[in-house]
């Protein structure tokens, strides 16, 4: 896939007048991801995170990774985003807000649902009214493509969701409808990104609600057999993490009116079943060491609460936000089982 112009507009003109940002959940996948590449960009960047889910190690590699000077751009405030102070204080002085922040498991959610109450939407309004309180300039948030819930339309459309079939989808839902709610009543700007299923280094591949694509690398690697929820038939929209980086930077910049106050899909409108990603990461193993052994999978049941299929029409992104993903599933697969594997290389020399 090709680079994108618009989006190397918007690094460059970053560069020239550096922002103050907020990303929440900093220290989680998405949000070191959002950390690495705004301080690679001259930001100064400000993170709260109450690492519930995530990890010290995910700051320790991105300040690894840029270096000790930009390092210096960053501050941590170590918080809750339930926490009216600390949202308060997170929000003092940013010019643009990055809301990653939330609890992410769909099945952690069926079991925990007043928790999801709590931090997905007391915690997201916390986080909105500071946003309003202190006049930042705009506020993006991750959505989820788990809206879409039962709504049978393939490729999905932004405008057409179903019933939420989570917890969490309903939180994700809430979420949308606030900050639309604060854009009519208050005038706050805030753009939600329905990201679908985003994967990368980092992202966690321990415990029991870990992402597809993190756990099966680690069994892989571990040469245990990998569990399949269902027959396979299961689709998604893979989007790698760059992707999702360079959709809340376009988010969080773009002039386009009509972009303000609405929700877009992020991905890179793919198709991929269980079964064929479960193909494609064994072939890339295999490409990198011909002898790894590599056992067949098992089956298991399909997951409570799981939309069955989902594929992302990203025409909306693309037409208001100039969005143009920059890598492929293959393309990000492969950045992603080198990263995995030289962890799982240094955590054995
Ligand atoms: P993650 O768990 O790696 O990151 C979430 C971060 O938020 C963690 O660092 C966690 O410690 C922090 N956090 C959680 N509760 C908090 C609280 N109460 N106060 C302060 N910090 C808190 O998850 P991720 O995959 O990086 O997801 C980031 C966002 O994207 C979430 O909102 C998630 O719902 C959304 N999302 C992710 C995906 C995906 O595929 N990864 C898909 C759809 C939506």
């Amino acid at each position: 896939m090709a680079g994108t112009s618009d989006y190397s507009q918007v690094c460059a003109q970053l560069r020239l007048s550096p922002r103050h940002w907020l990303v929440t959940g900093v220290a989680g996948f998405i949000g070191s991801h959002l950390l690495e590449t705004l301080l690679e960009l001259g930001q100064t960047v400000r993170g709260l995170d109450n690492f519930s889910t995530g990890h010290r190690h995910n700051l320790a590699q991105v300040r690894e990774r840029v270096g000790e000077q930009a390092w210096r751009r960053f501050t941590l405030i170590e918080g809750d985003i339930r926490d009216v102070q600390a949202c308060a204080r997170a929000c003092a002085g940013v010019d643009l807000v990055l809301h990653q922040a939330a609890l992410g498991s769909v099945p952690r959610s069926l079991s925990e649902p007043q928790l999801y109450h709590d931090v997905n939407l007391g915690g997201f309004l916390c986080m909105m009214d500071a946003v309003r309180t202190a006049g930042v300039g705009r506020f993006v948030y991750a959505s989820s493509s788990a809206i879409y819930g039962n709504h049978p339309g393939l490729p999905k459309v932004e405008q057409a969701i179903g019933e939420p079939l989570s917890p969490y989808a309903l939180s994700k839902h809430a979420n949308e409808l606030y900050a639309q709610l604060y854009g009519r009543c208050y005038g706050t700007e805030a753009v939600g990104l329905r990201y679908f299923n985003v994967f990368g280094p980092r992202q966690d591949p321990l415990g029991a609600y870990a992402a597809v694509i993190p756990r099966w690398l680690a069994a892989m690697l571990a040469g245990e057999p990998v569990r399949i929820n269902g027959d396979g038939s299961t689709s998604r929209d893979f989007c790698y993490v760059a992707n999702a980086v360079q959709a809340n930077l376009l988010a969080a910049t773009s002039v386009q009116p009509q972009a303000v106050n609405e929700v877009f899909n992020v991905a890179v409108n793919g198709r991929t079943s269980l079964l064929q990603l479960h193909a494609a990461m064994q072939e890339l193993l295999l490409e990198e060491w011909p002898r790894m052994r590599l056992p067949a999978p098992l089956h298991g049941d399909f997951r409570a609460g799981d939309v069955r299929h989902s594929q992302a029409d990203i025409g909306r992104a693309t037409r208001l936000l100039g969005y143009a993903p920059t890598h492929d599933l293959r393309q990000g697969l492969r950045q992603t089982v080198a990263w995995y594997a030289a962890q799982e290389h240094g955590s054995r020399v």
